[in-house]
């Protein structure tokens, strides 16, 4: 100290004075030295000493500031004291860092105060350091926190909306590296026992398998001395410390590691940790919600029995062809099958069963189609096959053919050995046509429909013949919409004869429609086109009040209706809901009609049909004195059996079967045995469509009760009804007189 002018040399207060600096420096709780303009420490205290782990002649010796300050703070420091030195600034304050005890870094919080001579010209410095390590490893601390927290706040949102996986991996990846001031990062994924580098840095096998197979963060602080796995790889890489942790898959399978290395052996601390995990939920969360919408995807697009496309893909596929179809000379087909019985396989098994037929058939059709074909469930037993760059017609009816045979092969079901057969609609699309793809779908099913008809287990392409019906089916059912609701229909009314009472008996109520332009419509083809169009229950209603309207009428005007009362046809599409019954009572009531003048004409078929309901509603009708009548007996299963289970009042033969009595014994045979059935069972048999004197005969020799037919009286308007009654009572009359005087 000796070889500067020290503070306050001269007179007795200046040597107290001295005494008193010395002391205050030497003892002070912060570091002090006083530095040379040119950066030489002058002096220096004990705290100074202790902070930086030297000796004090270490210090004096050294070359000063220079020795005890961080590199990288070396040419700020400069340029302070260079300031300084020129007596431009008096004093400053700055945060530096210093080289402490063992090479280590340390903080210190810097003051250095220039002092002057008498004159005013800078003669050294005192400065002070305090050192302030801790709480600036603190506050970086808590910066690089609140730096990871945003940084996995932004990931968060992005893992919310971000459809491509390996964009938020990318992303999470390049946090990762700026967040925690690594070298490398990467996320590596699990993937049959190989591991596939999805973003980054490929991570060192040896870390990311021990990570997961011990489901768990692995933290390497230097690779010296790390035992628990091999770190030649790391090694290798000049990789000196990192950290992996698992990354959990959308299910309980993990999906991959991610994990971070650095150069130098570094302590990773719990918030690092905490930071990579929290990246590695937000990675697991996105796989989440990707697996979660793709399975929402694929169960908006497919059938949930069979796990085969659903109408709507099949729709979206068949657009794109049709497209597509446009740009080549090519054909698509739509290929429309529908099991034949299906509903008998599911009636006399269950509905079990027919899952599991349906669950067994998708995976042989799928087999004989090529794998371009699109087979889609369009619900129930109906299926579609979408086949696209067909060269030629023929193709499609090569694969209708294939698949036709596929479904026949036998197939056991809940036990039992079914060999199903299907009925097939193909339409098609190519050059020089110019259908849309929501065409072929339903031309499919028209031709399928055809196919049916023709006695299942067979194809029909869709032509211009079946295109011309259904542009005209659209066209009559708009009219037959307009008829209903206009009131158009007409009815008209086929009376009965009661063998051997000789007279009318009843009446028959027959739909009639004239339209506009294309004339009288047979009631068959537009009560099938009410019932395939939800027309039939508007219609129904009509028909039925209309006839119980004219029972009333002819009621006050004393017309005699016999026992037969008024007939109507109900459908089978009405039958199948409930509240029919409800209905014809109210309609009764408000006439004031007697129950037991109302028949009711089902068919067998449709009364098979859904049995259930069917039953129920004619067990009402029946119950409240309402008359059953079985139409069209002799068309269809004709079950005998079931006859035994319906409360029916009448069993009416079909004109068909009336008309094959003359060539078929057997048909004869039968009448006669449905004749004894009925007299046992206690209903009427009728017989429809007598149009012989010869046919009348036999029919009443077989045992049938009562006749219609166009030999006894074609159906009329109701105005003529009473003049047709006359006449024909008179006529039968004559002819009972006739044969009682034989
Ligand atoms: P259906 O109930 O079996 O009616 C008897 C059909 O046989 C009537 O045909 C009638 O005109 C016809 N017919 C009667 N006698 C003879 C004959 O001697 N020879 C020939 N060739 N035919 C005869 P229509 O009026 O054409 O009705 C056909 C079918 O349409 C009816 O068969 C019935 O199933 C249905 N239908 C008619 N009106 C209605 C209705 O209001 N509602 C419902 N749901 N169906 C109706
Ligand atoms: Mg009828
Ligand atoms: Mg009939």
């Amino acid at each position: 100290m000796d070889d500067v002018g020290t503070p306050g040399q001269g007179s007795g207060t200046l040597h107290e004075a001295e005494a008193r600096f010395r002391i205050a420096f030497e003892e002070a709780g912060v570091g002090m030295a006083i530095v040379a303009l040119d950066g030489r420490l002058l002096r220096v205290n004990r705290e100074l000493q202790r902070m930086l782990g030297r000796t004090e002649a270490e210090l004096l010796a050294g070359s000063g500031m220079r020795a005890i300050s961080h590199p990288d703070d070396a040419a700020a420091r400069a340029a302070d004291l260079a300031r300084l030195a020129a007596g431009e600034v008096d004093r400053y304050k700055r945060d530096r860092r210093y080289v402490g005890a063992g090479g280590a870094t340390m903080w210190g919080a810097t003051t250095i105060s220039l002092v002057r001579d008498g004159g005013g010209a800078p003669l050294y410095a005192i400065g002070q350091l305090e050192d302030i390590t801790a709480r600036k490893a603190a506050e970086e601390r808590a910066e690089r926190r609140a730096g990871q927290q945003s940084a996995v706040a932004q990931l968060s949102q992005l893992a919310l909306t971000e459809q491509d996986f390996a964009a938020l991996a990318a992303a999470t990846v390049e946090a990762i590296t700026a967040s925690l001031d690594v070298s490398v990062a990467g996320l590596v994924a699990l993937e049959q026992d190989e591991l596939r580098l999805v973003s980054g840095a490929e991570l060192d096998d040896a870390h990311a398998r021990h990570t997961l197979a011990t489901a768990a963060p692995v933290v390497v602080r230097d690779a010296d001395g790390e035992e628990r796995f091999d770190v030649a790889g790391l090694r290798a890489r000049g990789i000196a410390s990192g950290v992996s942790v698992p990354v959990a898959g959308e299910s309980d399978q993990p999906f991959g590691v991610l994990g971070m290395y650095a150069t130098a052996p570094r302590a990773f601390g719990d918030d690092d940790l905490a930071f990579l995990q929290s990246v590695a939920n937000v990675l697991t969360g996105a796989l989440r919600r990707l697996a979660a919408e793709q399975g929402l995807r694929f169960q908006a697009l497919h059938d949930p029995l069979t796990q085969l496309p659903n109408r709507a893909l099949l729709m979206d596929r068949l657009r794109l062809a049709v497209a597509r179809r446009r740009r080549a000379q090519t054909w698509v087909a739509v290929l429309y099958l529908d099991l034949d019985d299906f509903k008998g396989v599911n009636d006399s098994l269950g509905h079990a069963a027919g899952d599991e037929l349906l669950r067994h058939l998708a995976p042989r059709l799928s087999e004989a189609l090529r794998p371009s074909d699109t087979l889609a469930r369009l619900g129930g037993d109906e299926f579609a096959i979408l086949c696209e760059g067909l060269d030629e017609v023929t193709e499609s009816v090569a694969i209708a053919e294939r698949l036709l045979a596929v479904v026949a092969q036998p197939v056991e079901v809940e036990g039992v050995q079914l060999r199903p057969t299907a009925s097939i609609g193909i339409a098609l699309t190519g050059p020089g046509t110019s259908n849309e793809g929501e065409d072929l779908v339903r031309d499919g099913g028209v031709a399928m429909y055809r196919a049916k008809h023709a006695g299942r287990g067979r194809y029909e392409i869709f032509d211009d013949r079946m295109r011309a019906e259904t542009v005209e089916r659209v066209a009559l059912t708009h009219d037959l919409r307009r008829a209903i609701e206009d009131g158009d229909l007409r009815l008209v009314y086929q009376p009965m004869v009661r063998f051997g009472e000789g007279r009318a008996n009843g009446f028959e109520a027959l739909a009639r429609w004239t339209h506009p332009t294309r004339g009288e419509i047979p009631p068959d083809r537009f009560i099938s086109l009410a019932e395939q169009h939800g027309l039939i229950e508007p219609l129904g209603r009509w028909v039925l009040r209309e006839a119980v309207g004219q029972l009333r009428r002819w009621r006050d005007a004393g017309l005699s209706m016999g026992d037969m009362g008024m007939s109507v046809n109900v459908s089978r599409v009405q039958l199948s809901r409930p509240g029919l019954a409800e209905e014809i009572f109210e309609v009764l009531a408000e006439r004031d009609i007697p129950p037991g003048q109302l028949v009711v004409e089902v068919t067998e078929s449709a009364v098979m049909d859904d049995p259930d309901v069917a039953n129920a509603t004619l067990d009402a009708l029946a119950e409240a004195g309402v008359r059953i009548a079985l139409d069209d007996f002799g068309v269809g299963q004709s079950s005998l059996a079931c006859l035994r289970d319906l409360p029916l009042d009448a069993l009416k033969l079909d004109r068909g079967f009336i008309t094959s009595l003359a060539s078929s014994r057997q048909a004869a045979a039968i009448v006669r045995a449905v004749c004894d059935m009925a007299r046992t069972l206690g209903f009427s048999v009728v017989a429809e469509g007598v149009e012989t004197e010869a046919q009348s005969q036999v029919v009443e020799a077989l045992g049938c009760d009562v006749g219609q037919g166009f030999l006894y009286a074609r159906p009329v308007p109701p105005g003529e009804i009473p003049g047709v009654i006359a006449e024909l009572d008179a006529r039968l009359g004559a002819a009972a007189g006739e044969r009682a005087a034989a």
